[in-house]
């Protein structure tokens, strides 16, 4: 069943001309950890704050754990839905311990009750040693599973958390990513994340949601996404790719870096667009039947090198390589590469 349906849902800000979010539709599935990403300004947050009751839409309807919770001028205060939000600076009490900081969220219990539903979340999601510290003594991680904690013990439908991993430090991301990841799927919870990192996106998440200007481009696993994009956008959102034109023979495609051997070429009449990524075109020395191309800019990037090549014709785009380092070998601007495609697209063009 899914807990979240978002249908068409519409918001424009009274001071903005421009919508913020404009007829977005996806549903979220029971048990399933969603990441909604985009570039800052595509009305991540927006959506977010829509779905917890704190904006309400312009026009569309949402539906939370088979009730609706917005729709038309009728909307559910955010304390009536059952939502944990997890805010990017956490927002914890600093004079609360970590106990107490987790007893604040639920109200409707019994003293009695409060205590021991705070203490097994608590010991749920690693903290059972640290109840009776306070959150300046814990680092940001245990601060954040504290946040996590505080959002989970009142069992709401859904959690939303924004941005959880941007105040975090690159060696600690990792692990924090692999720890919420494992403490939501222990609770079995279905859970919204915003973040603008794809990594976070493509690692943490069952399925991506992408935002560009309020509008909803692709929602897929992170494979797909990555693999098989919706549009340009999409596309160039998860890495660079190559776009290259291709004239249809019955046994490849001729593009501006020469022929690409395709017996699903045959056939064809259109003029058509190759795309792969970078990772996907293998060097080879001395093959005169591959694609080739010069070396106009080498980026050293530690653990692989990414090589911009332009073709013979210089009114087309150059396209990007990437190449494992081998250390010792440098890769000279101006040298003549051939390179073969372990894997690419092809399609229509419009
Ligand atoms: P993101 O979280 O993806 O960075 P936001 O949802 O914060 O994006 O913003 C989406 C758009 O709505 C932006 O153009 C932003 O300037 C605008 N916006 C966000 N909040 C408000 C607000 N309270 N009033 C007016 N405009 C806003
Ligand atoms: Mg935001």
């Amino acid at each position: 069943m899914a807990i979240l349906v978002l249908d068409k849902i519409s918001k424009k800000y009274s001071n903005s001309k421009d919508f913020a979010i404009r007829e977005v539709s996806f549903e979220v599935p029971q048990g399933e950890i969603l990441a909604l990403v985009g570039e800052s300004g595509s009305g991540k947050t927006t959506l977010l704050r829509l779905i917890a009751g704190l904006e309400h839409p312009d026009e569309g309807q949402i539906t939370l754990a088979g009730l609706t919770v917005a729709k038309g001028s009728m909307s559910i205060p955010a304390n009536k839905r059952k939502v944990g939000m997890v805010f990017q600076d956490y927002a914890l009490f600093p004079h609360l311990t970590v106990l107490e900081n987790v007893k604040f969220g639920l109200q409707k219990l019994s003293r009695s009750e409060k205590e021991k539903v705070a203490q097994e979340t608590l010991e749920l999601v690693g903290l059972k040693e640290n109840i009776d510290k306070y959150p300046h003594e814990l680092s940001g991680g245990q601060q954040q599973r504290v946040a996590l904690a505080r959002a989970l013990a009142p069992r709401p439908d859904i959690i939303l958390l924004d941005e959880p991993f941007s105040n975090l430090d690159t060696l600690l991301k990792d692990q924090v990513r692999e720890d919420i990841r494992q403490i939501i799927k222990r609770f079995g919870i279905t859970a919204v994340f915003v973040t603008h990192d794809t990594k976070d996106a493509l690692s943490t998440a069952d399925r991506i949601a992408i935002l560009h200007k309020g509008r909803l481009q692709q929602v897929d696993i992170p494979r797909i996404l990555y693999e098989i994009p919706a549009n340009g956008y999409v596309a160039n959102f998860f890495g660079k790719m190559n776009f290259m034109p291709g004239r249809p023979t019955d046994d490849g495609f001729y593009t501006p870096f020469g022929f690409l051997q395709c017996e699903q070429a045959k056939g064809k009449d259109h003029k058509y667009h190759i795309r792969f990524r970078p990772e996907h075109a293998f060097i080879l020395d001395n093959s005169p039947d591959h694609l080739q191309g010069q070396i106009e800019k080498v980026a050293y990037l530690g653990d692989h090198q990414l090589l911009r090549v332009r073709s013979m014709d210089p009114e087309e785009k150059p396209a990007y390589v990437y190449v494992k380092t081998i250390p010792g070998k440098f890769w000279k601007e101006g040298t003549v590469i051939q390179f073969g495609l372990s894997s690419f697209h092809m399609e229509e063009e419009p």
